[in-house]
């Protein structure tokens, strides 16, 4: 059994997080629930930070707050001396919302609307990522028109796509995000930022994939962009003083995913972009990145009650827990693999495999194909790991299932972060139909 973080077996034979036992969490505050060791938090954000500092390159960490955004984990950001990506007025307005400095935000997105960016301007973030150019002219117009200079990074496709140990390099990506490197996009976008009264462009944005175990695809990237500064230099007098090469950083979810720790994946950035710088012999840009799944992941562990069982004779065992496609819709959506235990009776041996369902009214709601574990009784409280990136965060009301409750714990507390959903909040948006009669409506 692979525990992270703070994780221990404690002896009582419970699972233990951040110093808290987890049979203890879900009497207090209910299943299913999500628990994130703050602890191995602070040790990732630190890890990517503190390799760009050893190194003395001038950098941002920003956390990309899709993976998981509640106002608690951006305090949290902020207390790591993080920056922000958000992709959405919501994401904004959940970090306004948690006072983080707004000169630290970064806001993402192929299509924000006119509100958002609105929005962004009079918050007075940090950044646009802008990704096309109806973006660029809608900015420039809003900056315009409230007297200010609205910073603009270009997102652009650099043609190298990778996931987990797979890298495309592709002659053009057909993707929907950024500028198009190859067909001339991007030299077209930087003209037209430079030549915007009220745009300052600060430089360059490139995000390659998600859960990518290697440095290859990185590095093909820092070389796709600085065969392309190379020419800009030359022909554009342009070089960016900022080059933010994206999140995508792996997690182990199950054994045999086999990631790299932060400071791995950050050197070798580093080294990278200093050769180009060198061989150039241009000033060396701040480099950002961008880590989500790798500050979240595994840190959250879900835990759920166990339910009804169905044994289908030689065929499977389902055992079904009390949530499911409403917590985390990765397993359904990306047949996501996961590990789990019994947090209750972490220290007995696994006797048989079972299959973990949800409750959910839908074939595909299973959480762990072939799980092997003890015998389990309604009642037990099964712990799901590493699901603290994109669970909360894609959670829905499906079958309207109230959204679980997520707890932060450390050094022997546990703090309730977000609530549980009730039963009033799941109708609180409803109003009620009656059709009107004839006299009402003259
Ligand atoms: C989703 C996303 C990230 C974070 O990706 P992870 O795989 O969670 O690290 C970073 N940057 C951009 C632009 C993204 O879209």
């Amino acid at each position: 059994m692979y525990l992270r973080g703070t994780s221990i077996i404690n002896n009582k034979g419970h699972l233990e997080i951040g110093g808290v036992d987890t049979v203890d969490l879900a009497k207090e505050f209910g299943t299913p629930l999500i628990v994130y060791d703050v602890a191995l938090m602070r040790e990732r954000a630190r890890a990517f930070k503190e390799t760009f500092e050893k190194q003395n390159v001038r950098a941002q960490v920003a956390y990309a707050s899709k993976a998981f955004s509640s106002i608690a984990m951006i305090n949290l950001a902020d207390e790591e001396g993080m920056s922000l990506d958000v992709v959405s007025g919501g994401e904004l307005y959940t970090a306004l919302a948690a006072n983080f400095p707004p000169e630290r935000i970064h806001f993402h997105g192929n299509n924000k609307s006119i509100e958002e960016m609105k929005m962004g301007i009079e918050a007075g973030i940090g950044c646009f990522v802008a990704d096309n150019f109806y973006e660029l002219e809608v900015l420039q117009n809003l900056a315009e028109d409230s007297g200010k200079t609205v910073s603009v990074l270009l997102r652009i496709s650099p043609g190298v796509e990778a996931h987990t140990h797979d890298y495309i390099m592709t002659g053009q990506v057909d993707s929907k995000f950024g500028f198009d490197l190859k067909s001339g996009q991007v030299e077209k976008a930087i003209e037209i930022t430079r030549n915007s009264s009220n745009l300052h462009l600060l430089g360059i944005h490139s995000h390659i994939g998600s859960q990518i175990f290697e440095t290859t695809g990185f590095l093909m990237a820092v070389d796709t962009i600085f065969e392309a500064i190379e020419r800009w230099a030359s022909e554009l007098n342009y070089v960016p003083s900022v080059l933010n090469l994206g999140g995508g950083f792996g997690i182990r979810y199950i054994e045999g995913d086999d990631p790299l720790p932060p400071e791995e994946y950050v050197s070798a950035i580093i080294d990278k972009v200093k050769s180009h710088v060198e061989r150039l012999d241009i000033e060396m840009p701040e480099i950002w990145i961008e880590p989500g799944r790798s500050i979240v992941g595994d840190a959250g562990t879900t835990l759920y009650t166990i339910g009804s069982n169905k044994v289908i004779p030689g065929v499977r065992k389902y055992v079904a827990v009390d949530g499911g496609m409403g917590d985390n819709l990765r397993p359904a959506l990306y047949q996501a693999k996961y590990e789990a235990i019994l947090a209750n009776r972490a220290d007995e041996p696994a006797e048989e495999t079972v299959s973990i369902a949800g409750k959910c009214c839908e074939s595909g709601d299973m959480l762990i194909w072939d799980l092997p574990l003890p015998k389990a009784n309604p009642g037990d409280i099964l712990a799901v790991f590493c699901t603290g990136a994109y669970g909360y965060s894609m959670a829905n009301n499906y079958n309207r299932i109230p959204r679980p409750a997520v707890v932060f714990v450390e050094d022997g507390e546990a703090q309730l972060v977000v609530k549980r959903e009730s039963y009033d909040d799941l109708i609180h948006l409803d109003i009620p139909y009656k059709k009107k009669t004839k006299v009402e409506l003259i």
